[in-house]
């Protein structure tokens, strides 16, 4: 079978040049461009998407995860949760001088664990720690199942339904988002290509000079048996990406223009603080949009967020940032 090419489209600047390589090298016939819809972006980009599909000739294959088995899942977990057990918050114990006491297994030995410090791997052991207070029950309480049972719906929204599956929004510490709406459904697209005898290049439009993560990012990769992943720009510059894009003809993403560093959710949890006063300003109908959705999951989880204000409250970011975090530093 043949080698097919699947270029990530996100609506940037990065993947478009990432996405022109392909094109030239490799011709339409053999390019097949994707777009992860998490249900969470600005109308812009979508309207770029198709100025897209019409500006290049191609068709771009939108793909939206499906967390509906697993909200099921979660529904069921809510309805015959009878759990016993408690959960207790921890403190580490200290002996009279002062000196962490050792934490010691069943058979009175030193418990241990392997950890790097300051580039070295070093065993050392575990500090003992003991419950504090009388601790609090697991299971959820029959006024949570009631309430959480009324909302807990697919809703056919990926980010919304992502969100009520989890109980929570994702953060920068817990960017699930990424995995569960982008790379999964992108990764079982390919896959379903490898099923049919294709061997896939997954192109991604990944610069190293973009974060701390990606500066050891591989410009060509085998990640399984008939696939593999190139990464054209991964030594570009921004501004490289840009004029490769601009000396092509191609038009931008107006959401740049509009004050945007990155296009993808509006607002993603990664958005400076800059950015965040331009969405606010510019866009508040996105709050709102969130704050709905805040509620929502709010009711969908064990033990709720504060309730939000947005609609009484004039400190918007107190508002959506009880979960998000995203709007603390709105003006
Ligand atoms: S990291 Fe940002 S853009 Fe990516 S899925 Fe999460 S919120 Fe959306």
């Amino acid at each position: 079978m043949s080698i097919l090419h699947v270029v990530s489209v996100s609506g940037g600047k990065d993947s478009l040049a990432t996405l022109l390589i392909a094109i030239a090298r490799f011709g339409r016939h053999r390019v097949i461009a994707i777009f992860c819809d998490t249900g969470n972006e600005h109308d812009e980009v979508h309207t770029y998407l198709d100025y897209l599909e019409q500006a290049l000739g191609i068709a771009i294959i939108r793909l939206r995860a499906s967390f509906d088995d697993e909200i099921a899942a979660k529904r069921r977990f809510i309805a015959n949760d009878r759990r016993t057990r408690r959960e207790y918050k921890t403190e580490p114990v200290f002996d009279e001088s002062g000196t962490p006491v050792p934490a010691r297994d069943g058979r009175g030995r030193i418990v241990t664990r392997t950890v790097k410090r300051g580039g070295v791997i070093v065993e050392e052991a575990v500090q003992k720690t003991r419950k504090v207070g009388g601790g609090r029950r697991v299971r959820w309480t029959n006024k949570a199942k009631r309430r959480a049972l009324a909302i807990l719906q697919p809703t056919g929204n990926p980010f919304l339904d992502l969100c009520l599956w989890k109980g929570r929004f994702p953060s920068r510490k817990a960017q699930f988002c990424t995995e569960q709406l982008k790379r999964n459904p992108a990764v079982e697209f390919q896959l379903d290509l490898v099923d049919a005898g294709h061997t896939i290049v997954s192109w991604q439009g990944v610069r190293r000079d973009e974060s701390q993560n990606r500066r050891d990012a591989l410009k060509f990769e085998r990640v399984a048996p008939r696939m593999y992943i190139f990464r054209p720009i991964v030594d570009w510059t921004a501004m490289e990406t840009v004029a490769y894009s601009t000396a092509r003809g191609m038009r931008h993403n107006s959401l740049y223009s509009q004050g945007c560093d990155r296009v993808g959710c509006m607002p993603c949890i990664n958005a400076g603080k800059d950015e965040l006063r331009q969405i606010a300003a510019r866009w508040p109908e996105h709050f709102a949009r969130i704050s709905e959705w805040e509620d929502l999951v709010s009711q969908a989880s064990k033990r709720g967020f504060p309730p939000s204000s947005i609609r009484s409250c004039t400190s918007r970011a107190q508002a959506i940032g009880a979960c998000t975090r995203l709007t603390r530093w709105l003006p």
